[in-house]
């Protein structure tokens, strides 16, 4: 087959898999041993023609190949690819550009530093602010604490980048009781460690409360980074960033916000009060492959003071924000030096949705998780914990005299085996809960019937097998 022909077929087999979306049973229909057993192997002395190579690889895989780009995926927090991204990103694979530099992929430069821009736009950040696209949400967060981190010892009078940390001033970093273990981990990395952050107790939905903040932080006079979220996995619920970012700023510290999902709320003139005042803090992390809809990978971080967040990226030049020419070097942006182009998918989806078309996919999916808990809230035995005021939404099934946190996750099984959608469960307060993501660009009103009609069934049947009364 020519190279032609292969990639003919490989667009076919993509295709095929893109339209079975809709239909195909929603969680993967392989276990591991058969995995292994189709996938598996030594690595055999001699190649193989690349067509058969391909063919295999897509039947082989398919059985393990979870539909978490399709309309009925709630598990986690996932998006699908839209169109425009999907056909972007496959260019970028053809083109194999090197993103880290200008010079050796001039156009993914200037198509990140146009996506850059109508991303602070959309965000209504601050338009000075640097962005770097990273692989996901973990580095975002990971590099917005960077940046954190030199600029607050800078102010201290302590270089991290050329003298690190050992015998540097102690930093006093602050976290909500929710902040996501992507927060914690970046912290382990850049060695302020997780274990000495000072945690910040929440209200019922998981914010942040700021008069404990004020508590935490009374007394404390050095370097501070305070770590705050813009959509709790399990609630969707805000800090308030804007109140935070205040006291903070009082005492001359550093706001960060983890908004992989939530900040794009901002996008939306209705969901916009969610984060009032979220310009007002340092950094910020979000992600393109939740609720964009881009393809993996692909995260971003901002920063309002672009040299520190040059600083902690680039060894090279470390105060020049911008080089002799103006031109953009991706790779002072992000923890990569050579990366892959991922500023492509960004720049399609944005430009194939509009600033309209950002703000109606949002508001779309938060409308859809509030049909699905209504679905659900009606029902005897079907409990939601959470005020769903974003696109999640926490449920918790409850047999009459019986064991709620049991009974839950047997649910949970049930309906992930039956293939119609799929999510996963969680922890909220102590109990099992489902948690519904609504993440997705495909996903309509029929989508979300039929899977709570799927739920409902599944919970009819756990109940009739343990012959309780049913739910
Ligand atoms: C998903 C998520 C992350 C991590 O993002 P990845 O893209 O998975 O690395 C961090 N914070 C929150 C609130 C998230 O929902």
């Amino acid at each position: 087959m020519s190279d032609g022909g292969l990639l003919d077929r490989t667009a076919d087999l993509a295709r095929h898999f893109l339209h079975s979306l809709p239909d195909r049973p929603v969680g993967a229909r392989a276990d591991l041993p058969s995995l292994r057993r189709a996938l598996g192997g030594p690595l055999p002395a001699a190649g193989a023609e690349a067509a058969a190579v391909i063919e295999h690889l897509a039947r082989a895989a398919d059985p393990g190949i979870v539909a978490s780009a399709g309309p009925r995926y709630f598990g986690f927090v996932i998006g699908g690819s839209l169109p425009a991204a999907l056909a972007a990103d496959w260019l970028a694979a053809a083109w194999d550009q090197d993103a880290g530099l200008y010079a050796c992929g001039p156009a993914a430069a200037v198509v990140e530093e146009v996506a850059a821009g109508w991303l602070l736009d959309l965000f209504g950040l601050p338009p000075e602010a640097s962005v770097g696209f990273v692989t996901g949400g973990q580095m975002a967060n990971f590099t917005g604490l960077a940046a954190a981190r030199h600029a607050v010892l800078e102010r201290a009078g302590w270089d991290v980048g050329e003298d690190g940390l050992i015998g540097a001033p102690a930093v006093d970093v602050v976290a909500g009781e929710e902040a996501h273990v992507t927060i914690l981990t970046s912290l382990r990395m850049l060695g302020l460690g997780s274990r000495r952050v000072l945690r910040v107790a929440a209200d019922r939905q998981g914010r942040m409360r700021p008069d404990e903040l004020r508590r935490v932080l009374a007394g404390r006079e050095g370097p501070a980074i305070v770590c705050t979220q813009a959509g709790n996995v399990n609630t969707g619920a805000f800090d308030p960033v804007g109140e935070i970012a205040d006291i903070v700023h009082e005492r001359g510290g550093w706001v960060h916000v983890d908004g992989a999902f939530g900040l794009w709320a901002a996008a939306s003139a209705g969901l916009r009060r969610h984060v009032r005042g979220v310009e007002r803090a340092d950094s910020w992390a979000t992600d393109g492959h939740k609720w964009l809809n881009v393809p993996y990978d692909c995260g971003i971080a901002i920063v309002r003071d672009a040299a520190a967040h040059k600083a902690a990226m680039t060894g090279r030049a470390a105060y020049l924000v911008q080089s002799s020419g103006g031109e953009r070097d991706p790779q002072d942006w992000t923890p990569e030096f050579s990366r892959r182009a991922r500023g492509f998918a960004v720049y399609a989806a944005l430009k194939s949705l509009g600033r309209d078309g950002v703000a109606d996919l949002v508001e779309r999916c938060c409308r859809l998780a509030r049909r699905m808990a209504d679905a659900l809230a009606g029902v005897p035995g079907v409990r939601i914990l959470n005020e769903v005021v974003l696109n999640q939404v926490l449920a918790r099934f409850e047999p009459a005299g019986g064991d709620g946190d049991a009974f839950t996750k047997a649910v949970i099984a049930r309906v992930q085996r039956e293939g119609t959608c799929w999510m996963a469960g969680t922890r909220w307060h102590g109990m099992n809960a489902m948690r519904i993501s609504v993440s997705n660009w495909s996903t309509t009103e029929a989508d979300i019937d039929r899977s709570a009609e799927a739920i409902l069934a599944a919970a009819r049947a756990e109940a009739a097998q343990q012959g309780g009364s049913k739910p």
